[in-house]
């Protein structure tokens, strides 16, 4: 029998993951992506002697990133490096509170009885609580598939015994009284794209996810660990193209036949999945196919996750005060997400994710001198119609001195380089629906089963990977549906 092909549209870590699993499995395996470096979200911007990681910076779960390499019999640690980063993130409020999330069970303990004596029984409760999440929705059902109503059925009691129809805001409250634990202990919806107060408890998971596994970085950034992935790929003998746009899919009857690119090259293959946004893959890829159409249209009419605003700076020197990962909460918490998941506008309060790689890693920054990042969660182009070419640069100015004025004196002083991207950037660059930065929200009905599925239901030879299909967004979400897709595929070809 000759061997089969796929083709990988997208270079994301669903994507990458996916054609690593391909090929290590048999399939001979290429990746086409857009853009003229792989990462997708994990894009490096490299200026001014500063590399800046464009994306996903906190690696939890590392295990499913080894599997990668277990699965041909590598180490991931002959490739990449993690460090380990502590404290997982410290989390400030305007009133001077500051709460250092460390993997430690009695200085966890310590902050909270310091702040709230009632809440330390209340917490472990809660930990208890989302292990169990942990092993219902993450190691039971987040590499597994959703193709049949019946696979939900099956997971429906453990999912209602868990209340995963409440928001994951309403269960941390159910055990948490204070106001800034709840915030602590609810944001992390947020990093998945999702909306505590609407987003089903499930991801409450995350939680145990950081306990268990701990919280990472690759040494050299995230962009060496997609590096490193890439040439995982290439000593497998699989093949990636950059700068190489994909432009449609054609098909046959039911069948995807092959990719067309932008500059009109043609390669058939045998299997085809997408890592690029899903309206993107179904209305733009599949256009004028009835599938691509009748889908495109049905899929524009769920729900997005909110889209960031990035901006990526350098200093001329090193802040030691400042901690790996911070988490900025401004004034309001409710009434800001509110805002951001659903107001036309943008609110004139943020609450920031601000990342100084600096203090792990020295190699991201010329000697002396710091690398960094702050997001803003703010609403897609769907909720909001921003003109960002006009706002981008204002809103960039206000973050930085908001900076300046509370957490990096000196800032403003110190900058010596400046990059921003806003939701156009997502829209235009990563062909993102809306410019949303984690796909369709993942509130229950768009779940499992009701998220876009990991094989398409009409075209047999044609599959999703990343962030739009399941489990969802975030690295172990979409290496996740790349164990779930890849499984489907690899199954197929032996038919
Ligand atoms: C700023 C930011 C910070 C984040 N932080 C974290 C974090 O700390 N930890 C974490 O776990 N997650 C984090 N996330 C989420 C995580 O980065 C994403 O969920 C994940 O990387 C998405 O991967 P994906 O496989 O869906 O592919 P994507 O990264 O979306 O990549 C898809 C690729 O497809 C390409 N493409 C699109 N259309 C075409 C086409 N027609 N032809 C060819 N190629 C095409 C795109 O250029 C892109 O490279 C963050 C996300 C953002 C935006």
């Amino acid at each position: 029998m000759s061997q089969k092909t796929a083709a990988v549209i997208g270079a994301g870590f669903g994507g990458l993951a996916l054609a690593i699993r391909l090929q290590s499995a048999g399939i001979s395996t290429t990746v086409y992506e857009k853009r003229d470096k792989p990462g997708g979200r994990a894009y490096v911007y490299e200026q001014d002697g500063f590399k800046f990681d464009g994306g996903p910076t906190v690696i939890t779960d590392p295990d499913c990133l080894d599997q990668l390499w277990a699965l041909s019999g590598r180490r991931r640690e002959d490739y990449v490096e993690f460090l380990p980063v502590a404290p997982f993130y410290q989390l400030c409020w305007e009133d001077g509170h500051r709460f250092d999330y460390a993997n430690n069970q009695d200085e966890i303990d310590a902050q909270i009885r310091a702040r709230s004596p009632e809440d330390v029984e209340g917490y472990r409760k809660f930990l208890e609580y989302s292990e169990d999440l942990f092993h219902e929705g993450y190691e039971k059902l987040g590499t597994v598939p959703f193709l049949n109503f019946w696979s939900m059925i099956k997971a429906a009691p453990q999912l209602m015994r868990l209340e995963s129809h409440r928001s994951v805001y309403s269960k941390v409250s159910q055990f948490i009284k204070d106001d800034h634990l709840r915030q602590a202990f609810s944001f992390h919806s947020l990093l998945v794209g999702g909306n505590p107060f609407e987003t089903s408890s499930i991801y409450a998971l995350i939680h145990a996810l950081e306990r268990r596994g701990g919280v990472w970085f690759a040494k050299g950034g995230t962009g060496a660990l997609i590096r490193a992935m890439v040439k995982l790929l290439e000593d497998l003998g699989g093949k990636v193209h950059l700068s190489a746009e994909i432009d449609r899919i054609e098909t046959e009857g039911d069948r995807a036949k092959a990719i067309v690119l932008r500059d009109g090259t043609r390669q058939a293959f045998d299997q085809i999945a997408s890592n690029a946004d899903v309206v993107h893959t179904y209305k733009k890829l599949l256009r004028g196919t009835q599938r691509g159409d009748q889908n495109g249209k049905s899929l524009e009419k769920r729900r997005f996750s909110m889209s960031l605003f990035v901006i990526y700076f350098g200093l001329k020197k090193l802040n030691p005060e400042l901690r790996h990962h911070m988490v900025l909460f401004g004034p309001r918490y409710r009434e800001l997400i509110h805002d951001i998941f659903h107001a036309d506008g943008l609110a004139d309060d943020f609450s920031l994710y601000l990342h100084t790689p600096s203090v792990t890693d020295d190699s991201l920054a010329p000697p002396g001198q710091s690398a960094h990042y702050v997001l803003s969660p703010v609403p897609h182009l769907g909720t909001a119609d921003i003109d960002w070419a006009v706002e981008g640069p204002k809103y960039r100015d206000r973050i930085l001195k908001y900076l300046n004025d509370h957490y990096i004196p000196g800032l403003l002083e110190d900058l010596v380089s400046v990059h921003h991207i806003t939701p156009f950037e997502f829209r235009d660059d990563l062909n993102s629906h809306l410019g949303s930065a984690f796909s369709i929200e993942p509130i229950l009905t768009q779940s499992a089963w009701f998220r876009p599925h990991n094989r398409d239901d009409v075209i047999p030879n044609l599959y999703i990977v990343g962030a739009g299909t399941h489990p969802g967004a975030g690295i172990p979400g979409v290496v996740g549906s790349a164990k779930a897709t890849a499984g489907l595929m690899i199954e197929d070809a032996r038919l």
